[in-house]
């Protein structure tokens, strides 16, 4: 009740007035008839008072019904970004409604909105400028490399046996490496723009796991690093995924296993049955990583081991891509690793 007086709706508003006009105006009849002037019956004041009272009623709602709208108008032509539409009359008010209350919560809940937006587009803001600064640091340092080698090669330094083949070979590695960042910026430009469209097809683990292993086998010699199947956690799966996307995945997490590896260490790569989908490790016995930096590595040029990634032509994108990739998938990415005994990746895949 007490809620209804202090938050009156625009018909109670109608009611209360005309009920006190009403009554004024039977109380002016009441003198009236007491002083003699006017001489109704009972019948007659009441018939008097009801008339009173509706027409009071009419005038008050038509009055304060296109008030109303007018005012509510001017509201929702501010925060909506729809037109006001022919529907949405006057008419279409609904007194017996706490509009005031409607309009007041349409206003706050416009205004959240907004608020969210405007935190988006800051985050958006933020991420470009850091994304820019990211990508310019990365390739100032291969640029100003091959600056210096060429430079020194067309000062003389070609007729020099001693280093021409060597500069010429550090520019080109540089070459490679630009190359590389442009590529992985490419791919990763491409899945968040939502541009990489997902070939969804039937693959078996196995047969693909074999092939990334053959692939990089001769890398891995070069740290005597072995790759090989986890013993009991060998069996193939069919699943549902785009199998090229897949492949570069377990490229990026071999190659960074060896990467990271440590000389004579392993790989193991297993396939776990995780009901509805199929949970795929790799895990090696390298240098790991430390719990600060967990939660890190997968963010675009975040190194944990900044000296080894350089050297190894790492772009520090690597496990940016294999997120993005198994998020496309609607899938999964986890990590466990302690420092200087290892480190495992698993992703789940849907099984077919
Ligand atoms: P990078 O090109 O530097 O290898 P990644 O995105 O692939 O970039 O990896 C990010 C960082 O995570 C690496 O710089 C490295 O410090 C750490 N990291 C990734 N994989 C491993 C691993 N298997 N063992 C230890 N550290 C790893």
């Amino acid at each position: 009740m007490s809620n209804k007086i202090k938050n009156p709706t625009p018909q109670s508003i109608s009611i209360y007035a005309s009920l006190v006009i009403s009554m004024v105006i039977l109380l002016l009849f009441g003198v009236f008839s007491v002083s003699k002037l006017v001489n109704f019956d009972f019948t007659e004041i009441i018939i008097l008072f009801l008339s009173v009272f509706f027409t009071c009623y009419l005038v008050f709602s038509y009055f304060l019904k296109n008030y109303i709208y007018r005012k509510i108008k001017l509201i929702y032509k501010n925060i909506r970004s729809t037109k006001i539409t022919g529907s949405e009359n006057s008419k279409s008010i609904d007194l017996s409604n706490n509009v005031f209350q409607d309009v007041g919560e349409e206003v706050a809940l416009w205004a959240e909105n907004r608020n969210k937006e405007i935190e988006t587009l800051k985050a958006m803001e933020t991420y470009r400028r850091n994304f820019l600064g990211d990508i310019s640091h990365e390739l100032k340092t291969p640029i100003f490399n091959i600056q210096g080698y060429i430079h020194t090669l067309l000062e003389g330094g070609l007729y020099d046996e001693k280093i021409n083949k060597k500069f010429l070979t550090r520019a080109a590695n540089n070459v490679e490496r630009l190359h590389f960042i442009v590529e992985d910026l490419e791919a990763i430009s491409r899945l968040e723009t939502g541009e990489m469209k997902l070939d969804v097809q039937t693959f078996g683990t196995r047969k693909l796991t074999e092939e990334v292993i053959e692939d990089l086998e001769m890398t891995a010699e070069e740290m005597n690093i072995e790759l090989s199947f986890k013993e009991g956690a060998d069996q193939n799966f069919e699943v549902r995924a785009d199998r090229e996307k897949i492949r570069r995945v377990l490229m990026n997490l071999v190659v960074n296993s060896i990467k990271y590896g440590k000389i004579d260490g392993h790989t193991k790569i297993g396939f776990y049955d995780m009901d509805s989908y199929i949970l795929i490790e790799v895990a090696d016995n390298g240098i790991g990583i430390e719990k600060e930096h967990l939660k890190r590595v997968f963010e675009r040029f975040f190194r944990a081991d900044k000296s080894r990634s350089r050297k190894q032509g790492g772009s520090g994108l690597g496990l940016s891509i294999v997120k993005h990739i198994t998020e496309a998938h609607k899938q999964t990415i986890n990590l466990r690793s302690t420092y200087g005994v290892g480190s495992t990746f698993g992703f789940t895949l849907e099984k077919e």
